[in-house]
């Protein structure tokens, strides 16, 4: 476990100091697009600055961006423009209505094995495509009693092997509140593996400190655990330096690393980028997952890649790549037993 004052020293240090990070991210788009150098009457006409769901874009991702370059991909994904504004039939408000109802209790248990915990509300980054709406960055820890129900049910059900932190983004969560989670889960015989969803590598490397490594390591010791890492990077430009030592820290704490991608047109619909982005992860240790179909948010449909070209993408990449950088092109279906592979119609 952790020890006592020295390492809460570092604690407190870098717990102020992911959080100052967050604190000093983009929230007006208009300072972000002056730090871009992009022109000001141009984006007047076609940037959104009254949406509901707020910007949020940490700097040193902004970094990442090229300069003066409206279609960067990376800014695509994070600057609110005029078309979410356009309602597109198809594509429905609440998408995840039902989605809400199962998870009252913070829990999912939609799939045989798993289960999945919204852990927090908060993210490092608010990205344009997804259902999320503004939500506090600050810690929203789930109340007591409610963990105490979470805990009861995964400590009753023997057939749960896998325990899935998601969110939001499950490490917003301060690290007193992480560790008391993750070390309570791994502590139940039954629990074989924990799993995290998250975006924070990419957006807040600096996340990934002494204290929080430290945990992840001391979760091994409570028993003999898996942890797997379910990062979230969507094209190449994303993994800088930071990133990339995030990442193999993140190895040598023992993290086997997947990643997910949503398809998004105009961010990474091309073979060439999809592919680019495979080798990228490689080069990290991390391997393609699953990439997403669009989910059918309202404010969404300028992301979408039509079905049949989604497929066709993928089987470019087939041509290119090993079979195991090739990521399985997926959609989630509620009622279904798992998410769904995306193939050619038989014809
Ligand atoms: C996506 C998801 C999982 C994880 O599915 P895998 O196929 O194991 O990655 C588990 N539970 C819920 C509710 C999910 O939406
Ligand atoms: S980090 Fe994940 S949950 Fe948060 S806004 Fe992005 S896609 Fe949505």
């Amino acid at each position: 476990m952790l020890s006592s004052h020295p390492l809460e020293r570092i604690q407190l240090n870098n717990e102020s100091n992911w959080r100052t990070v967050l604190k000093k991210a983009f929230k007006d788009p208009l300072e972000l697009l002056e730090f871009l150098g992009l022109d000001r009457a141009e984006y007047l006409d076609k940037v959104k600055t009254d949406s509901r769901f707020k910007m949020l874009v940490p700097l040193s991702y902004a970094e990442k961006m090229q300069k003066g370059d409206w279609n960067d991909p990376l800014l695509q994904q994070v600057l609110p423009i005029n078309q979410e504004n356009i309602e597109t039939r198809g594509f429905v408000n609440d998408p995840i209505g039902d989605l809400q109802a199962e998870a009252s209790s913070g829990l999912l248990h939609k799939y045989q094995g798993r289960v999945l915990l919204v852990t927090t509300g908060a993210c490092p980054v608010h990205c344009r495509y997804c259902f999320r709406r503004e939500f506090p960055y600050a810690d929203s820890s789930p109340d007591k009693k409610q963990w105490q129900n979470t805990l009861d049910y995964i400590q009753g059900d023997n057939s749960i092997h896998e325990v899935i932190f998601s969110g939001g983004d499950p490490l917003m969560l301060s690290d007193d509140r992480l560790q008391k989670m993750c070390i309570e889960i791994a502590a139940i015989p039954h629990v074989k593996t924990l799993r995290f969803h998250t975006r924070v590598p990419v957006f807040l490397p600096e996340r990934i400190n002494q204290s929080l490594r430290k945990m992840f390591t001391a979760l091994s010791a409570v028993q003999e655990i898996q942890k797997v890492m379910v990062i979230h990077i969507n094209h190449a430009n994303e993994i800088d330096e930071h990133v990339s030592r995030a990442l193999s820290d993140l190895r040598k704490d023992g993290f086997i690393l997947l990643n997910q991608s949503v398809l998004l047109k105009g961010v990474n619909d091309d073979v060439a980028t999809l592919s680019e982005l495979s080798h990228k992860l490689m080069a990290n240790h991390v391997l393609p997952y699953y990439l997403h179909q669009l989910d059918r948010i309202q404010g969404a449909a300028h992301f979408e890649v039509e079905r049949d070209r989604s497929i066709r993408l993928v089987e470019g990449l087939r041509n290119h790549l090993p079979g195991y950088l090739v990521p399985r092109l997926v959609e989630d279906i509620s009622g279904e037993r798992s998410k769904l592979p995306i193939e050619k119609n038989p014809e």
